[in-house]
This record gives C-alpha cells, structure tokens and sequence, in this order.
C-alpha cells in the first residue's frame, strides 16, 4: 500500500482544523469543507489544562493560545458556601508555558483559523459530503457543491453528531446522560486566580473558570430529568435556580445573570466508540469518535491530541498501518476521559453509590500530564 499524500478533513472545528494544520506540517496535502458557511462559534468559554497547551505546542501555536486566553492557577474544589475542600494546582507540560488555561470559544477558533490561513490550507465553507465511496485503494467523495474528490485519507471531525459516524456505524448515536450544562459570563473578580468547583448540591456542581482579565464564567451542570427543552425567555431564571444555595464568590456573581438570550443551556449527550474508530481509509477523531460530557474539561484537549498523533503516524507510512498506531496510542487514553467524565456525571446524580469526585479528577489530570 502506497503512502498517504492526500486528505479529505470533514469537519472545520477544533479536532479537524488541528489535524489539517499537522498534517500540513509534515507535507501532506489537505483539503477541509466545513458545513457552516460562518464558520462562527457560540461565545462561551471552555477550561483546558496542561495537555491541551501542550499539544497546541507541538503544532506550533502554543504561545499563541496562551495569549488568547487567561492562565490561571488550577481547580479547586470549594463546599457550598464557598469554602475551599482542595486545590488542584495545575502543572506545566511545557517549559515557559502555563497549564490550567479559560478562553472562550471565539479566541480559539481564532487561533486555529489563522493558523490554517498562514499555512494556506484550502476550506471549503457550506460543503460537506454527499457520499462516499471506499474501494481500497482511496475513497471517493461527492460534495453537497456538486464537486467530486479522490482521497487516500477521508478524516470525520464532525463533532458529536457526526455524520461519518453515521455513514460507517449508523448503530453508534450519542445518548442523553441525564445532565444539562448552564453556561454565562460575567465580570472575573480581581485577584481570582482559581477555577472553583462547588460540590454537595443533590443532582450536579456549579462553579465559574476566569477567561480573560475581566471575565469568567458561570457554569452549572445539574440533572434535567426527561432532557426537558426550555423556553429562550425563561434560560436566566432558569439558571439562577440551579444555583441557588451557592455562597462565596459563585453566589455573589450568579446575581449578574440577567439576560436569558446570554445564557447558553446544553443537554449532555455522549458516544464513546469501541475500537477501532476506523473502517478502510475514513477514520474519526475529537467527538465523533469519542464524546463525553464536560466534567473533566477535556474534550478539546482529547480532539487535538488525536490530531497530533495522527499526523505523526501519518507521515511516510500507508494508512492501514498508521491507523493501527494511531489507536494503539489513542483508544485508552480518550475511553479513560470519557468514561471518567460519565462516572462523575453519575455520581452527582446517584449520591448513594458516590466515589470521591476529588481523587477522581485529580489521578486523571495527572495521568494526562503523562505525554501523549
Ligand atoms: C456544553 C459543553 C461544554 C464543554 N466544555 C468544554 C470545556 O470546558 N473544555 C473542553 O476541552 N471541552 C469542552 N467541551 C467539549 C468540546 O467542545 C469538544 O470536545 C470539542 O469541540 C471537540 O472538537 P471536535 O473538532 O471533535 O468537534 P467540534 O469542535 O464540534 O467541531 C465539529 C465541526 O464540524 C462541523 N460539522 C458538523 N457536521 C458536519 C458535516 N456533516 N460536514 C462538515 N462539517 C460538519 C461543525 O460545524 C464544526 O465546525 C464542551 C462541550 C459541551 C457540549
């Protein structure tokens, strides 16, 4: 089997704009449509850690991600009235750079995108497959634009509702966890430093991570029996119920949660995939192949490590071969985050058969501190 020159990435979010960039980097030729034709993020924030700066690293925008985003000191774990249970301080995979990083999801996508710029790889915007066809040897792929392509790699990064999953594993589908996560910035109190988790409320957590010098954001995962929808003009209110009872810093700024069309809400759905995560010559990464739900602050950096790796097997090797490394390196480590982001996510739910959140959370940030 021939080497692979040319890749199809499906998918213009986190995980397949990071893969386009390393594939690039070491001299594959890459092509991505993307099916948004904005190609915009909703405004929010996401909490990363120490693997996730690293691996933005190893592709050259490390530095760059810092700077669009706030560094802070770690996690803690606070009781109700605010209290502090334990810090979690964060430590660096990367000399020079910081591991415990808030950003919102715009400054991200502003990294990447520029990046893909610089490098002058082709996106397609308002594009996505039709179908397509493997027999060996390449795939064949017809696009919604009428345009047909010939790839020896098709890369599904198309998020948690992936339609390549569905194309390959029609079977595999995301499943309601029985959580939903409330989401809104506010102003950052000066001198916060720390991404505060408040636990002991029946059905969830709630707590706020420092994005920017002047803001953070409030975040409250909580049960939603029968993953109910909620009316737009309720979301503030709402969110404000999920945190009443909370104290210290969180009970303080809950009062700036005002305007529901601020208010992002998201019920928590999950797909983890059996190995492999691959069929022929179309593999998936990021969500697609393994989402979960937020509690560890890691899907990002999961879509992003698969990226990285994959790029390194992909280099001067046939597909099949590189495929086999690249789940050998990465099929334990996104099940062990996946599967742990489930099992916190129970335990708020179901406090009777409760493990201990704390030990949980930290002996899986230091596992990941381990390389990729
Ligand atoms: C509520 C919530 C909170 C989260 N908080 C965090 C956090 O704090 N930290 C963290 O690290 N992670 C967090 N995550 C997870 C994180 O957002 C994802 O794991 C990460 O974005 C996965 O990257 P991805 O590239 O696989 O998917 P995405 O970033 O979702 O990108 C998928 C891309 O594919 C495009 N697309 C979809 N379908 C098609 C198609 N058929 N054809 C072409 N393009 C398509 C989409 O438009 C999108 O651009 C959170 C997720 C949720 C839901």
């Amino acid at each position: 089997m021939a080497k692979t020159d040319k890749v199809l990435v499906i998918g213009g979010g986190v995980g397949g704009l990071a893969v386009a960039i390393g594939l690039h980097q070491r001299g594959l030729q890459v092509e991505v449509v993307e099916r948004s034709t904005d190609w915009k993020v909703y405004h929010v924030g996401i909490i990363v850690q120490a693997n996730f700066v690293r691996a933005l690293n190893m592709l050259g925008i490390g530095d760059q991600a810092v700077k669009a985003g706030y560094a802070y000191r770690g996690a803690r774990f606070c009781a109700m009235d605010g209290s502090v249970l334990e810090e979690l301080p964060g430590d660096t995979a990367v000399d020079g750079l910081p591991s415990d990083l808030g950003l919102t999801r715009p400054a991200l996508h502003q990294v990447l995108t520029a990046k893909v710029r610089e490098l002058g790889i082709a996106v397609r915007l308002g594009v996505t497959f039709e179908r397509f066809h493997d027999d060996g040897d390449g795939v064949d792929v017809a696009f919604t634009d009428g345009s047909c392509g010939r790839y020896d790699l098709v890369i599904g990064a198309d998020g948690n509702y992936s339609a390549v999953r569905k194309a390959l594993w029609p079977e595999k589908k995301p499943r309601y966890t029985g959580q939903g996560v409330w989401r809104y910035n506010v102003p950052r109190p000066a001198g916060l430093d720390w991404s505060d988790i408040y636990i002991g409320k029946s059905g969830g957590k709630a707590g706020y991570c420092p994005l920017t010098e002047t803001d953070m954001y409030i975040f409250a995962v909580f049960e939603e029996p029968g993953n109910p929808r909620f009316a737009p003009e309720t979301l503030a209110d709402e969110m404000k119920k999920r945190l009443e009872g909370y104290g210290g810093i969180l009970g303080e700024a809950a009062r700036a949660i005002v305007d529901p069309a601020l208010v992002v809400y998201r019920p928590l759905e999950a797909c983890i995939m059996p190995a492999p995560w691959y069929q022929g010559r179309v593999v998936l990464i990021g969500d697609a192949a393994h989402s979960a739900t937020p509690h560890l602050g890691q899907g990002a950096a999961m879509a992003i490590e698969d990226a990285v790796v994959l790029a390194e097997e992909m280099s001067d090797r046939p597909a099949g071969a590189a495929l086999d490394a690249f789940m050998e390196r990465r099929f334990e480590r996104a099940r062990l985050v996946g599967t742990s982001s489930i099992q916190l996510g129970e335990w708020e739910m179901r406090p009777e058969t409760a493990g201990d959140p704390i030990e949980l959370t930290d002996r899986i940030r230091k596992k990941l501190a381990e390389p990729v």
